[in-house]
């Protein structure tokens, strides 16, 4: 096969979910399809549940399954399908926005019978932020759900995209029946707990009387009747409109019950985009480009004490990556390579010796990346779009042992790099302050910084509510500022000095008496 037959074959996107609508079973449920797994239940939810709020144990351990889960890869029909996997707790959902970047497409999974949920909605506008074309999976059906066609129109409203059906149920609840293909023309029919993988599948013309035989006078009355106003209210299946992010196909199943997910992968693997072209500060880098590029978009301690090596994510955008050569890392100006770089199976990891664009590779690394670095043959670039937002929770770290201050101030800055939170030391005295999106991550870095680097800490809470990276073209104006406001100007990892805002009413009258400088609300503002 040659490099554009490798590049064209793959498939990589995210699967995500408001928590509970079935992300993970859907994900155990492609990979039987795909073969990758034998049996169900080798998938384990990297759910972090309420209660581990104050069960440790639990955290690291779902830590340690978030990370076997990480990138899921296997063939099927020819392509190269990679999933990754995202974090459903709330509290984590700054790691998922930085996996949407990593990804072409995505799956959105809806509950039938909750439809769109909270996270749904912020989840769809990180995926309208970039464009990413999303397919929708309708699951459930094996319980009550809503009238499907009131569901479509809460998907459009609510998830601001433009929708369109390519199977339609044939009830829902007890008296699901099945799934008809409207493209293939062909009823799929509903079993209750098929361990089986193939489908029971009829070919057929809905306007002969083998429907009527099939699934009963009513119910074929019905979908004739349904198949008819969908033709009549939506317009046909546009590909394009879908790739630019603007139209959501749908398809509808029961993920737990092996159904409709055949044929929504079959579908994802006829529409889904190859691995596209991404922005970066200089230019935009298109996957066939002879020359290697790639970007991190995680890093994940090792779980092993006794390894402090930790993994970084590497997408490969253009070209190809090879094992042991070197690459250039575009914001420490050095040359890195990497030994025994690997691939993601389901369940095990594999030395990989190269890997093309769209591919997710593991790197060990023992602290020379942080989120968003770049890797390039030697070109000078830094691909974009994967900004800090402004964290909404803000804690002053506070040393417990004065003797271990050299470990806490290496884990700080090495569980920040991971992106499990984001550090802004303040001039005045170098304090520490930490801010996050969700409590978790609060208990998290404190337990972390004690079993990976034996340092104690404690939180005192901040009058603090926002944080804005500020800039002007005026710098006499931007340092008076900075000297004024003292205690509340912090510096982010990279330096980039950021006002941290008691409130939204104080932010803004900083920003009416203060018109020369800009306030930012993420940290990508170049
Ligand atoms: P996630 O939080 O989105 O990863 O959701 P899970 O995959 O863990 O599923 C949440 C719950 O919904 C689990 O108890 C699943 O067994 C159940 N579930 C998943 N798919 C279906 C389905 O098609 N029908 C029904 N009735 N339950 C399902």
């Amino acid at each position: 096969m040659n490099r554009e037959q490798e590049i064209a074959r793959r498939r990589t996107f995210a699967i995500i979910s408001h928590p509970d609508a079935g992300k993970t079973t859907l994900t155990e449920k492609l990979l039987l399809f795909g073969g990758a797994i034998q049996t169900a239940g080798a998938v384990k939810s990297n759910k972090i549940k309420k209660s581990a709020t104050s069960d440790f144990m639990e955290i690291e351990k779902q830590r340690g399954i978030s990370v076997a889960t990480s990138v899921m890869t296997f063939d099927y029909e020819g392509k190269k399908i990679n999933i990754l996997d995202t974090p459903g707790h709330k509290d984590f959902a700054e790691d998922t926005y930085r996996t949407l970047t990593a990804v072409d497409s995505v799956i959105l999974v809806i509950d039938c019978v909750k439809g769109v949920e909270e996270q749904t909605e912020r989840l769809m506008e990180v995926c309208r932020m970039r464009d990413t074309p999303v397919i929708i999976f309708v699951n459930k059906l094996d319980r009550e759900g809503r009238n499907p066609f009131d569901l479509l129109d809460e998907l459009e409203e609510k998830l601001n995209i433009r929708v369109r059906p390519l199977t339609w149920p044939v009830n829902m609840g007890s008296d699901f029946k099945g799934v008809y293909s409207l493209n293939e023309k062909k009823l799929y029919f509903f079993r209750v707990n098929k361990t089986k993988v193939e489908d029971d599948v009829l070919p057929i013309d809905i306007d002969t009387p083998l429907l009527d035989e099939k699934v009963g006078t009513r119910d074929a009355a019905q979908l004739r009747e349904d198949v008819e106003l969908i033709e009549g209210v939506y317009d046909t299946f546009d590909i394009e409109a879908y790739r630019a992010g603007k139209l959501a196909p749908v398809f509808f199943g029961s993920a737990v019950n092996n159904f409709g997910v055949k044929e929504l992968l079959d579908g994802f693997c006829q529409i889904s985009p190859e691995p596209i072209a991404r922005p970066t500060d200089k230019r935009v880098v298109e996957p066939e480009e002879k020359k290697f590029s790639g970007f991190v978009f995680k890093i994940h301690a090792n779980l092993d004490p006794r390894h402090r090596d930790r993994i970084a994510f590497l997408r490969v955008c253009s070209g190809l990556f090879e094992r042991g050569k070197f690459y250039h890392h575009t914001r420490l100006d050095k040359d890195v390579r990497f030994a025994s770089p690997f691939s993601f199976m389901a369940d095990a990891k594999a030395v990989v010796e190269e890997g093309f664009p769209g591919d997710v590779i593991g790197l060990y690394d023992t602290g020379t990346f942080k989120i968003g670095d770049t890797l390039t043959e030697g070109e000078d670039l830094q691909f974009a779009g994967i900004p800090s937002f402004s964290p909404e929770l803000f804690k002053e770290l506070i040393n417990l042992d004065p003797m271990k201050s050299k470990q806490l101030d290496k884990g700080i800055q090495q569980l920040t790099d991971e992106g499990v939170a984001q550090l802004f030391t303040l001039a005045l005295g170098n304090r520490k302050i930490v801010g996050t999106v969700g409590e978790l991550q609060f208990e998290v870095i404190q337990y972390r910084l004690e079993h990976e680097y034996g340092a104690k800490c404690r939180w005192v809470p901040m009058n603090t509510s926002r944080a804005c990276w500020i800039t002007s073209d005026d710098k006499v104006k931007l340092n008076e500022f900075i000297r004024l406001k003292g205690n509340q100007i912090g510096y982010d990892k990279d330096q980039n000095p950021v006002f941290l805002a008691e409130s939204d009413w104080m932010l803004r009258m900083n920003q009416e008496n203060n018109p020369e400088i800009t306030f930012h609300q993420t940290s990508e503002f170049k």
